[in-house]
Parts: structure tokens; sequence; C-alpha cells
């Protein structure tokens, strides 16, 4: 962990040499336009660069310079066991850099500095390194066939794989995606968020010097619009994978089916349900997951519990202690080790965050505390954990993903209806249950219809467990080896003896 002070971040974020060009084939460059965007902290809005801007042409070039490695081999057929090495490297250099990378992610995208290091970049370096020690210790198959016949079950790599990817976690999702892929012997390009590629960028040089040849991690920064929809359609890319929105996600099956058919894998948007029951085993605790669970990273998290199901009996009483809890999630400063909340990622996003609460607020819901906008003077992007009791759950507050520190507040009285309430979302990506009745427990996780459900506690997880969704929350897995899945084709070889 760092000892640094905030002055001591601040000086660091001032003296920060920040590259801001695209990688492509183990080097950077420009775009091949020239065009650039601007790069705005929304700590204080100050420019932090001006970004490679990158479009069609540069995905061609990064797409054939993928190919050419894939082909080449260096990596894709390399022993399971080197590759390991290198990926053990890779996360060790970045382990190295954390202090660098956790600063780039909190002025790119406004989180708190010390969950930048002590989250993000932990996360991110586990899963570069689960992968990459996962690798060799997995077997293929020998088919149950008959006497004078060899069925061999393979996996080989896919090829050249996209990656789109969010702003919120700009290097854990990478990471979760880069993982697997690399260490299955693909060439990937990554196009980081146009709202926080700066850490994305960096990590390639960091990928180079572990030893990852030229051309199997390449970077290109730049609009969803530009370059993302250009590697959707391309006709050379074999596996697009993506973490966003479910609007985009949708598009982007749209692009595959214009194009070549490619696997298309997506993690897309959130509603999820946090169902606290009166006989949940300790009230206070459960009311300071909730509040971390909505406020925790902005709220800017896909498995935010930004749908608080409370039994009736209980609900006033609850609330206020989730109100009581918030208290801790005011924005601070980012670059302040002791902020637990920052700022949201910009100025259009705040915009958002505070339509949804105005309009919430027309719909009839009851604003309990919080909903402004905060430090305006600093020139970030602040605003305060907002609570919404009395919410229906057909209110599009309860509805649509904010995501943002927004909370709705919904009672229930039994279980049965909770459980009924909580899966009537088109979402299904995470649920909760608070009770300390096994059985109760048991059954609601059961029925709940989302890829993961906590028991008495919320957010838990790490890379050994498989995370997504189920609906329009997205398909396929990152993290443990069901990821494998998504960068590998199944092959099915017969010998007759
Ligand atoms: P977004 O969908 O707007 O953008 C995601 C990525 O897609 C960005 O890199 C963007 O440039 C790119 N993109 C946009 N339009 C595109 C197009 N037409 N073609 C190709 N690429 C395009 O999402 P966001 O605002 O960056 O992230 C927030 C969303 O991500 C939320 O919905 C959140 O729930 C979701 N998310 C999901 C998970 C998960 O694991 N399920 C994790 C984190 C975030």
């Amino acid at each position: 962990m760092s000892q640094l002070t905030h002055a001591q971040w601040q000086q660091r974020a001032l003296s920060l040499s920040i590259e801001t060009r695209a990688f492509i084939d183990g080097r950077y460059t420009t775009a091949m336009n020239g065009a650039t965007f601007e790069c705005v902290s929304p700590v204080d809005g100050r420019v932090l660069g001006q970004v490679s801007s990158c479009d069609a042409a540069d995905a061609q070039l990064a797409v054939a310079a993928a190919r050419k490695a894939f082909e080449a081999g260096h990596w894709s057929r390399q022993a399971p066991s080197a590759r390991k090495q290198i990926m053990l490297r890779f996360a060790a250099l970045i382990e190295q850099n954390s202090e660098e990378l956790a600063l780039l992610e909190t002025l790119d995208m406004g989180k708190p500095i010390a969950h930048a290091l002590e989250m993000d970049l932990v996360a991110t370096t586990e899963a570069i390194r689960w992968s990459g020690e996962a690798i060799d210790k997995i077997y293929d198959q020998v088919a149950a066939t008959p006497y004078d016949q060899l069925g061999l079950v393979t996996r080989e790599p896919i090829g050249v794989v996209a990656a789109i990817v969010p702003w919120n976690f700009p290097l854990m999702m990478s990471a979760w995606k880069l993982g697997p892929a690399l260490a299955t012997g693909n060439s990937v390009i990554l196009k980081p968020s146009e709202r926080s590629p700066l850490s994305a960028i960096r990590l390639a040089q960091l990928a180079l010097d572990a030893g990852i040849p030229a051309g199997v991690f390449n970077v290109l920064p730049g609009y969803g619009h530009t370059v993302g929809k250009a590697l959707a359609l391309h006709m050379d890319v074999d596996t697009l994978v993506f973490t966003g929105s479910t609007r985009i996600a949708k598009q982007l099956l749209v692009y595959a089916g214009e194009s070549n058919m490619k696997r298309v894998w997506l993690e897309a948007g959130g509603k999820s349900p946090n169902i606290v029951c009166a006989d949940a085993p300790d009230l206070e605790v459960a009311a300071q997951a909730a509040a971390a669970a909505i406020a925790f990273n902005q709220g800017e998290v896909c498995t935010a519990g930004s749908r608080l199901l409370v039994e009736r009996s209980i609900k006033d009483e609850f609330v206020a202690k989730v109100i009581e809890a918030l208290q801790a999630w005011t924005p601070g400063h980012p670059l302040d080790p002791s902020s637990m909340a920052g700022a949201v990622v910009d100025r259009q996003h705040l915009e958002s965050v505070l339509a949804h609460i105005a309009e919430a607020q027309k719909q009839g819901a009851t604003l309990r505390s919080g909903g402004r906008q905060m430090r305006v003077e600093s020139g970030g992007a602040y605003v305060e954990p907002a609570v919404f009791d009395e919410v229906d759950n057909a209110m599009g507050i309860a509805r649509e993903e904010v995501f943002g520190p927004v909370l709705s507040v919904i009672a229930f009285d039994t279980l049965e209806q909770a459980v009924e309430i909580a899966n009537d979302s088109p979402y299904g990506l995470a649920a909760a249950v608070w009770t300390r009745d096994l059985s109760k427990a048991h059954l609601a996780a059961k029925a709940l219809r989302a890829g993961s459900v906590w028991i008495n506690q919320y957010n838990g997880g790490d890379m050994t467990a498989p995370f997504g969704g189920f609906k329009q929350s997205g398909n396929g897995r990152d993290k443990s080896l069901h990821a494998f899945d998504k960068y590998t084709e199944l092959k099915a070889t017969w010998i007759k003896l």
C-alpha cells in the first residue's frame, strides 16, 4: 500500500509524463489521419493531453499486424509454459508500475487514488497473473471413442481478438479480457473508452517490455463510432469481446451479422437488486454494504446495488441507517488518499446523472437525501450520493441504469414478492439477499435470474469464479477458466486406428 500524501500525489500528477499515441505492431504511433481528441480530467477540468483519435485506417493496420503476428506463431504456437513466463513478467511489471497506472486512472476518470491502487491495480495484476499461471495446467481431452478410433478434443487460439472496453475500471476490464486472450495465444487489439484511454496506452509498453511480441498486443484509442465500429465490422477480426452498455452491445451483434459473423461476447449493463429481509444477520453491516454497493466508484459499477429492496417492517429504520452510512461516501478530492469517493467520469456524465435525479422526482419518487452537484469550484464533476424512497419498480429510476450514486428504495412484504420485483428487469447481472435463514437464502439464490448472487454480502468475487450476466446484461463470462472459452475454438480430430 502506498504511503504517499495528498500533496505528494498532486506533485506526481503535475510531473507525470503521459503517452497519448496509439500502439500498433510494437511501437507508438499517431493516428494515420493525424487527428486527436482532448483528454480532460474530471478531477479539476485540466487537459491531460491530446490523444490519438484512431479510425478505420488504423484499425486496418492493427488487424493486419495482429494477424501477421498470429500467423508467425512466435506467440500463438509458443509452449504454454513459455507464454506463462511472459505473462508473469507482464503482471510483475504492472505491479511495479502500479502507482503510475493508478494515478493515470484517477486523473483520467476521477476515482479515488486509494481505490485505484488497492482495488483496480491489484485486480488487474491478479487477472494477468492468474491467467498466465493457469495456461500450462489446462489439458485437452480424449473422447470416449470405439476401440478402432482415436478422438481428440483440443482447444486452439481463435486468432485476432478485438477487445472494446468501458471507462469505469479501465485497466481491470481490459485485464479480464487480456489475461485469457493472451494466455491462450491470441493476438489482441484493445480499444479503450475515449473517456479513459491513458492507462491502456501505458500498458502497451509494459506488455512489450515483458516480452509479448510486436503485433500481439495493440492499443487503438478513439471513439466508438469510428475505430470501435471499424473493429466490429472488420472481416479479419475473429472474436469481439466487449464490456459496456447494453445499447452498444446490441449494436455490436448487428455489426457481427453484417460482417464475418465474428464471435461476440458481451458484458453489459445492470440494475442489480439488493434484497434486505427483516431477519438479516446484522442490519448495521447490511446498511454499510448497501451504501458501498451504490456509492463505490461513484456508482459507476455495472453491479451497483441500485435497487434496494427492503422488507416493509424495517424499511424506515434501515433507510435511515443507509443514509447515515452514505455520509462517508461524500465526494472528496480524488488524490486525497482518505477520499472514499471522487469525481464522475466527465461533465457530460454528471449532467446525465443529474437529469436522472430530476426525472425521478418528476415521476413521484421521494428524494430522501443527497443528489446535488458538489465541489463546483474545483472545475471537476462531482455529485453527492442520492437516495430515493417510495420507488415503484415500474419507474424509470428503477428500470434504467443511471451509472451514478443514485439509490432507489422499494419496499416488499414477502421474499417471493422481493424475488419477483428483483427479476422484473431487462438486466440480470447480480443480486444480493440478506437473511439469517439458510433455506430462504438458497431458495432466493435459485430463483434470482442473475449471473452473480451474494448472500449476506455485496460484491464478493475473485478470479476463481466466473462473472457475467443473464438476460440483457450479456453473454459469456469473464474471469475463471470459463473465460478461456471465449478465446479458443474447440476442435475434434478423428484418427482411424
Ligand atoms: P459504452 O457502451 O458507451 O462504451 C463502451 C465501449 O464501447 C467504449 O470503448 C466505446 O467507445 C465503445 N463504443 C461505443 N459505440 C460503439 C460502436 N458503435 N461500435 C463499437 N464500439 C463502440 O459504455 P460506457 O459508458 O463506456 O460504460 C458503461 C457501461 O458499461 C454500463 O452500462 C455498465 O453497466 C457497463 N459495464 C458492464 C460491466 C460488466 O462486466 N457487465 C462492467 C463494467 C461496465
